[in-house]
């Protein structure tokens, strides 16, 4: 597998593309803005497939522009897609970079499901909290987890937007830190990687709120 992280927009948000090396077949998860950098990262490649963390419009700017591109489904769970044309904020679209409308997605994804392309295995988790329909991508045989918006390094998801819980966000961080092994490197909606190791360590808003009952 070849994993490119790229920090795109102004909130560094990271899209991932991930390549099956043997059949070149890949796989862009939040492409949020800056599609020619994108387009570059899957230059020598067949896409098969446009994923999405949640809704939110700074994961999900560029779709269009890739779907017009590639023509190739784009997958994210039903319960977000009310959040994918609301810009939040009064121009929060212009700013982040965001073609909207976002084009519907071709289907949705849930809990459990395995999204296979070439030798690539993406387990899907549903992790709302941050967002009601959040997912996260684990590739367990390469021990990566695409993580969105649920975890940061040192810090999680904010759940004060609309269709955040806080309730929701503790579940799906206990969830992931005791089903993932701690040696799973971890990419972050926005900014610095990290592993579940670390975090369960080192993440102080995680362990005051798995704390706080
Ligand atoms: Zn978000
Ligand atoms: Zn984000």
């Amino acid at each position: 597998m070849i994993l490119k992280v790229l920090p795109v927009g102004p909130l560094s948000m990271n899209c991932s593309v991930v390549i099956d090396k043997e059949s070149r077949q890949s796989v862009v998860i939040d492409p949020g803005a800056d599609a020619e950098a994108i387009f570059k990262a899957l230059e020598n490649t067949e896409p098969k497939l446009i994923l999405a963390t949640h809704g939110h419009i700074d994961h999900v700017g560029q779709v269009k522009k890739l779907k017009e591109q590639l023509k190739i489904p784009f997958l994210m769970h039903k319960a977000d897609v009310f959040l994918l044309n609301d810009p939040i904020w009064n121009g929060f679209d212009k700013y982040v970079g965001a073609d909207l409308p976002c084009p519907e997605p071709d289907g949705f994804l849930e809990d459990h499901q395995e999204i296979c392309v070439g030798k690539l295995r993406l387990k899907v988790l549903h992790t709302p909290g941050h967002t009601p329909g959040h997912c996260c991508f684990y590739i367990e045989d390469q021990r990566v987890l695409i993580a969105g918006d649920l975890l940061f390094r040192g810090s999680v998801g904010r759940w004060d937007l609309p269709g955040g819980d806080l309730q929701q966000l503790k579940r799906s961080l206990q969830r992931v830190i005791s089903e993932i092994p701690e040696d799973t490197s971890v990419v972050c909606g926005h900014g610095e990687g990290t592993t579940i190791g670390r975090e369960k360590v080192f993440n102080p808003l995680l362990r005051e709120i798995l704390m706080a009952r």
